[in-house]
């Protein structure tokens, strides 16, 4: 095989590798809790706050109506058990009780409310939850398969190394060092010659040029300097 074809199949190699270590790369980066599921997750944690609070405020309401209850009811057995005569102090309890009456009446209506607000709340975990299952889902099919790339990258980056070393090994320390320094500074240090022209650059070649990069000698372009290879 001639020295351009196998630094030419060298390039292709390490072409390959660099391609393969940037996909390893962005896959390794998605690995983890994604962000779609972090908030899904404070949504739902957000929601059975909000009923919790509204729960306790439920139970303060419960409370408050059965102290008034009571209230109410020891003023009114007093109203009527008929003890009390004197006519101001049976009209001051009977505006007692009116008290009492009008409080447990807005009471029962702000329990009232907050029932309609905990049942609101209850539906909106119930779709909450859903909602998290669903990206929960979809995030492990997607972790799972991003494990099965990572798997099979690392099997075709090992498999690929060896073939990287496989063709240096054919290759003279002098010329390896000639398509390193290349490589370091034009990315692509072999540029293949078609229909007459450098892909590297574009440039059209004279028939002697191309004549050359016909032999078995190290070409490179007159324009960018790139090993020349013809197929
Ligand atoms: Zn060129």
């Amino acid at each position: 095989m001639g020295i351009t074809r196998q630094l030419y199949q060298l390039q292709v190699i390490e072409l390959d590798i660099e391609s393969k270590e940037k996909a390893m790369e962005h896959s390794l980066s998605k690995l983890g809790e994604s962000r779609a599921l972090l908030e899904a997750r404070g949504r739902l944690s957000a929601g059975e706050q909000y009923l919790g609070e509204l729960k306790k405020k439920q139970q303060d309401a419960e409370w408050e109506i059965e102290d008034i209850a009571g209230k109410l009811s020891s003023a009114q057995d007093s109203l009527y058990s008929g003890s009390i005569t004197n006519p101001k102090e049976l009209a001051s309890l009977q505006h007692e009780v009116e008290g009492f009456k009008n409080k447990r009446d807005s009471l029962e209506e702000k329990a009232l409310d907050i029932m309609e607000q905990v049942e609101e709340a209850t539906d909106e975990l119930v779709g909450l939850r859903q909602q998290l299952e669903e990206v929960e889902g979809s995030w492990r099919q997607e972790q799972q398969q991003l494990a099965d790339e990572i798997e099979e990258l690392k099997t075709s980056l090992s498999k690929l190394e060896k073939e990287k070393q496989q063709a240096l090994a054919g290759i003279d320390t002098e010329t390896a060092d000639c398509y390193r320094r290349l490589r370091q500074k034009k990315g692509q240090s072999v540029a293949r010659v078609e229909q007459g022209i450098c892909r590297g650059c574009g440039i059209s070649l004279s028939t002697a040029e191309l004549q050359r990069v016909k032999g078995d000698r190290l070409i490179m372009c007159n324009s960018c300097g790139r090993i020349l290879f013809i197929d």
